[in-house]
């Protein structure tokens, strides 16, 4: 079962990739400026720490490409997870845990109280800090992934998908799905499942 998830997901990840030109490092290119963002002159190139990076020779801005970062949540009712599946590539249709990209300025805690409004129309309070996961298979970006403790606000609320959801749902830890997008949420589930048997 492994072994052939695997083969499915790498299946994809090509399929994704075969429009998407890589980075040296084999990830997705991050992009180059051609201007710099500071003074608009012509960028050029500079070996730095043994990477070629754009830098401007007339002001000395250099870009550095960054590593994004997600906010997710473990909402738990009556044991079981919730979980959204994704209604648009990459993954579409693999489940994960409600997620989204945290904004710029803005805190993960508030990013999972967004995305669970935009995603599952549920209120939720975050109630802990968050455990951290890095993931290199999504095809935009590699990744952080804040993963939230939180509670429904209104217990008895049913979540109801939107957004980039086209389903949500709540899973017992032995019948979570097979198919989860990106594998900071993979190892996140994984770890969660842990929590609930030990
Ligand atoms: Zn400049």
């Amino acid at each position: 079962m492994l072994s052939s998830s695997g083969r499915l997901r790498n299946m994809r990840m090509d399929a994704v990739h075969g429009s998407t030109p890589l980075d040296p490092s084999g990830l997705p290119d991050p992009g180059r400026p051609r201007f710099c963002g500071r003074c608009a002159n012509p960028m050029g190139e500079v070996n730095l720490a043994d990477r070629p990076r754009p830098v401007c020779p007339s002001c000395g801005w250099t870009y550095y490409a960054k590593n994004a970062v997600g906010a997710a949540a473990t909402v738990v009712r009556a044991g079981c997870l919730l979980l959204v599946q994704r209604a648009h590539a990459p993954y579409q249709g693999d489940w994960m845990l409600p997620a989204g990209f945290v904004e710029y300025g803005e805190d993960g805690a508030d990013t999972v109280v967004r995305e669970l409004a935009e995603e599952c129309s549920l209120v939720v309070k975050v109630t802990g800090s968050p455990l951290i996961y890095f993931g290199r298979d999504d095809p935009r970006n590699p990744s952080y992934l804040l993963v939230y403790p939180a509670v429904l606000s209104e217990p008895s609320a049913m979540p109801v998908a939107g957004d980039d959801a086209m389903a949500c749902g709540w899973f017992p830890p032995e019948e979570i799905p097979a198919n989860i997008a990106f594998e900071g949420q993979r190892r996140a589930i994984a770890d969660w499942r842990v929590r609930q048997t030990t």
